[in-house]
């Protein structure tokens, strides 16, 4: 019989009769369930429309029995905890928005701005990293819009 390894815990097990040696795990338990967990994930990225399917279904299963109203209700603090991550998120997302807009509304402006404080004394005092972050952060600015304009042009295909 062959000999194979556990690929979730590295010890070395004969594989089963009838497994025709496809067997991945030693059998153990903890075994099992972590390559239940990583042929799941193979599933889900494997099948976009099977995961959203499944999440309206369990959305239809949650609500049917008010499982979230009872689960805040019996968690008050996970309602507390999620409206100041919300609050945080939102007030990060648009002081970055912000920004973004700030440059992308003159972008030649803010590129000459610093290529004039190139010229002058940042990249010659050998500070010039932070010139380079902000060409970055302008790259991202780009970036974060590009983004948001993603899904919508998706959704109309
Ligand atoms: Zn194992």
């Amino acid at each position: 019989m062959a000999q194979a390894r556990c690929r979730y815990c590295g010890r070395w097990f004969k594989s089963q009769p009838g497994k025709g040696g496809r067997q991945k795990t030693c059998g153990a338990e903890a075994c099992r369930r972590k390559h239940k967990r990583v042929l799941d994930r193979q599933w889900r990225a494997e099948d976009p429309l099977w995961v959203r399917a499944r999440q309206a279904k369990v959305r239809e299963w949650a609500e049917g029995r008010e499982y979230w109203k009872e689960y805040r209700r019996r968690n008050p603090e996970y309602e507390e905890r999620n409206r100041a991550q919300t609050r945080e998120r939102m007030r990060r997302r648009r002081e970055e928005e912000r920004r973004a807009r700030a440059i992308l509304g003159d972008p030649v402006g803010y590129l000459r701005e610093l290529r004039a404080r190139c010229g002058e004394d940042v990249c010659k005092t050998g500070t010039g990293g932070a010139v380079v972050v902000e060409v970055v952060e302008y790259l991202m600015a780009r970036e974060l819009f590009a983004k948001q304009e993603g899904p919508d042009s998706r959704a109309g295909v």
